[in-house]
């Protein structure tokens, strides 16, 4: 029988679910695991891994940017839009409201044939610190 976190997190499960809340550069699981290693030396890369899905399971943290080679965490879990760097790949918050009519998303939903649960907004182009000419 699999064993859940309840509520009341473990320690280990805390101190990831602070790191995670105390960056706001949504981390990816190796970054997470570096920053934990700090405070938590005995804690092993798998075990991060597992506190992050369970923290994920549990709605404390969110997943963005699932790919094979990053999974990215984001501690703010209220409904928000991300801007991705073409070039560099950071991953921002935005900071404002993106507003679309629900009407306009149960259409596309309708037309990929899936039930609408949420929805989020990307924005793709350069960060500030890739569209400045890099002057050395
Ligand atoms: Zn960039
Ligand atoms: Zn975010």
């Amino acid at each position: 029988m699999q064993t859940k976190l309840k509520t009341k997190l473990n320690s280990n499960a805390q101190a990831v679910l602070d790191t995670v809340q105390g960056t706001h550069n949504h981390p990816t699981a190796l970054e997470i695991y570096e920053a934990v290693k700090r405070v938590r030396s005995h804690m092993g890369l798998a075990s991060v891994y597992r506190i992050l899905h369970n923290l994920v399971e549990l709605g404390y943290i969110k997943e963005v940017g699932r790919s094979e080679e990053c999974n990215r965490y984001d501690g703010n879990v209220s409904r928000h839009d991300h801007a991705v760097c073409t070039n560099c790949g950071v991953l921002l918050d935005v900071p404002v409201e993106v507003n679309v009519p629900s009407e306009v998303l149960e259409q596309a939903a309708l037309a990929a044939g899936i039930e609408l649960g949420s929805y989020e907004v990307r924005l793709y182009g350069l960060c500030p610190s890739c569209s400045t000419p890099n002057n050395s």
